[in-house]
């Protein structure tokens, strides 16, 4: 059984975790530390498939064995699986601790959203990471440890999900054969993706897309009509007057991006971009403009998300984008 088969990159999780279930040296608790979408239940689902087969010389792809099965399913009855939980399931975890598995020779605990867990809650569960019966595994998945209370990290080993390629993702929509229409559409979500390949499919299996468009066509619009700085920026401004303040705070977001890719292909052409598909268009938009001056609408930008955040409206802070512009033209 190759443990990990199934997970793209991540080659260091495949050999420390692969190896201490391979050689049944795991540890009772795994901190799985990633941003949202790379392949945090990926991880602990495969895991559990691992710690818990039956066969595993056998266990393989399409032919796995009736607990791999379940797991597969969400179906196995010793992998419980908790969301963002509470002092009352950390209560249940306890009562049921020290119970035999049902159908595997471990029970395994996976919490997600471990973070969201409130100081009361980890308390509660320290208990049962610091003296866990032998047959217990928890996997505890998170986007940010730190946020977790020391006394619990140091009770469990950190494995960090990284986030993917752009050839890694389109190496798995092709051998999944996951059909995305438009290659342009899609370079556009990855490019958005941030190596997120849950977040990839998501947008792929939704009608999300065609406003992830929409919202990059209009913060490339807004980036390059404030450098602009003309009538055409007065209007482009006007334009987003009925936008709610958090729709806004997402444009200036995104906008900042654009900025941040237009700034470095100015100095350099080997450089993976986060807003533009290609280096050419972003190299071609950005050789108009000199980068103080992509700085600084930067700076103008930041300063309005600033102002949204201190909860200024939107059309004041819309107003305040206009003047500050304006005062740079002349
Ligand atoms: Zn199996």
């Amino acid at each position: 059984m190759d443990i990990f088969n199934g997970l793209i990159g991540n080659e260091d999780i495949k050999n420390t975790l692969g190896n201490a279930i391979t050689n049944s040296e795991f540890l009772h608790a795994y901190i799985i530390e990633g941003a949202y979408g790379t392949g945090k239940h990926t991880v602990a689902r495969l895991a559990s498939m691992g710690i818990m087969c039956q066969n595993r010389n056998l266990c393989n792809g399409d032919n796995r064995c009736n607990i791999c099965q379940k797991i597969l399913n969400d179906s196995c009855a010793d992998v419980r699986f908790y969301d963002a939980f509470k002092v009352d399931d950390v209560r249940k975890i306890k009562e049921e601790l020290y119970e035999s598995p049902t159908e595997c020779d471990y029970k395994i605990y996976i919490l997600n959203n471990a973070e969201k867990m409130n100081v009361k809650a980890q308390n509660a569960l320290l208990i049962s990471l610091e003296e866990p019966p032998p047959n217990v595994v928890f996997f505890l998945l998170c986007t940010d440890a730190t946020v977790l209370l020391e006394t619990i990290r140091s009770r469990a080993q950190i494995i960090r999900t990284k986030p993917l390629t752009t050839e890694q993702i389109k190496a798995y929509l092709d051998e999944n054969k996951v059909s995305y229409g438009d290659a342009n559409v899609l370079d556009e979500i990855i490019i958005s993706s941030n190596g997120s390949l849950g977040y990839v499919l998501d947008m792929l299996n939704s009608s999300k897309a065609e406003s992830l468009i929409k919202d990059r066509e209009k913060a490339a619009e807004l980036a390059i009509s404030l450098l602009k700085n003309d009538n055409s920026t007065i209007t482009t401004l006007y334009s987003m007057f009925n936008m709610t303040r958090d729709k806004l705070k997402e444009l200036f977001a995104l906008t900042l991006v654009a900025y941040r890719d237009m700034a470095v292909v100015k100095k350099t052409k080997n450089v993976t971009l986060c807003f533009f598909t290609s280096v050419k268009e972003a190299s071609s938009i950005a050789s108009k403009y000199s980068v103080s001056k992509i700085l600084y609408y930067y700076s103008m930008v930041e300063k309005g998300i600033d102002a949204l955040n201190s909860n200024s409206n939107v059309p004041n802070t819309l107003v305040s984008l206009i003047t500050n512009s304006q005062k740079k033209g002349k």
